[in-house]
């Protein structure tokens, strides 16, 4: 599972110095895996990318490190594809937008869910330092509750998920090619899930949004992660399960007044043995289902655009 490699680094880079990330990117190797005609996904470092492409135009989803420009650009070249005319941000974490401000000044119109063009140009102070993100960076088109791509033979559905891995997610839905990106909902690896808590995400809204994916999709569905190799359904729903399992657990011993230490030392994770020694355990996966749990749920969507500077999590 060398693919979550891109995670530590993630965690690692976001205040390291440029020249630090281009010794860093050195070696990536950016490989294409073509899904079905006209469709493809891009492996290197950070968030998978997925990629449409035919008469109509190219279709970019997620972007990785502006370092990895070039080399991106070079394999959409190979699959025969257009540069970029259109790049979806299935949310703003730096592994998946670092590439905009390059993808954009070259033409791209970027898209993405309003909270994700909000957090790009404010930037975020606090455990993790993200500068705001220049001009040219930011989604020039920005929705609530998606927006459709009609082209290349295909109608591409870009759906928000409310307050689940982050407050700004969307996954991508190629109706006819019968593939899903699912950006940061779903880490197919040796990985607990990462919830963004301090980007108003909640763990309740990321089983939503498994849910959903999996009643919209059949076996035959071709899912692309966010991170780690390609994924079906399958392998969805007992993601989605291993979630809401360790979720309901959690809730009940809450229930029974328990602290969170207490709930650490109860083995929960247990039953997922191989999602440990990644970028998050499952002590810290139980840390955040319980701080996710003590928030109001707020299972819709209508009220979704940040309203507080602080970005406190707190939606209005
Ligand atoms: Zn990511
Ligand atoms: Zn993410």
């Amino acid at each position: 599972m060398t693919r979550f490699a891109p995670l530590f680094v993630f965690a690692l880079m976001v205040t390291a110095p440029a020249q630090a990330q281009m010794g860093e990117m050195a070696d990536v190797e950016i490989t294409a895996e073509q899904l079905a005609p006209g469709v493809a996904v891009l492996f290197g470092r950070g968030g998978n990318i997925g990629v449409s492409h035919g008469e109509d135009g190219t279709v970019l989803i997620d972007d990785q490190f502006a370092p990895l420009t070039t080399r991106i650009q070079a394999a959409i070249a190979e699959l025969g594809a257009d540069p970029a005319r259109f790049l979806i941000n299935t949310h703003w974490h730096w592994d998946h937008t670092d590439g905009n401000e390059n993808f954009g000044e070259a033409g791209a119109v970027i898209m993405a869910h309003d909270n994700v063009r909000i957090r790009l140009a404010e930037g975020a102070e606090g455990r993790r330092t993200v500068p705001p993100a220049p001009p040219a960076a930011l989604p020039v088109i920005t929705y609530h509750d998606g927006i459709k791509l009609h082209l290349n033979g295909d109608t591409v559905h870009v759906v928000h998920m409310h307050r689940a891995h982050t407050d700004g997610d969307s996954i991508v839905w190629w109706e006819n090619a019968n593939v899903v990106h699912m950006g940061d909902l779903f880490f197919n690896g040796r990985t607990f899930p990462f919830v963004d808590l301090e980007s108003g995400g909640d763990v309740r809204g990321v089983i939503r949004a498994a849910t959903r994916v999996i009643d919209m999709t059949d076996d035959a569905t071709q899912i692309i992660p966010g991170h780690g190799p390609m994924a079906t359904r399958a392998g969805l729903v007992a993601y989605r399960d291993m979630i809401a399992a360790i979720t309901g657990q959690v809730a009940s011993a809450m229930a029974d007044g328990r602290s969170l230490e207490e709930i650490q030392a109860m083995g929960l994770t247990a039953d997922y043995a191989e999602l440990e020694g990644g970028f998050i355990s499952g002590e810290a996966f139980v840390e955040t289902v319980f701080t996710s749990l003590n928030l109001p749920d707020e299972p819709d969507h209508h009220h979704d655009e940040i309203g507080h500077a602080d970005h406190g999590g707190d939606a209005e």
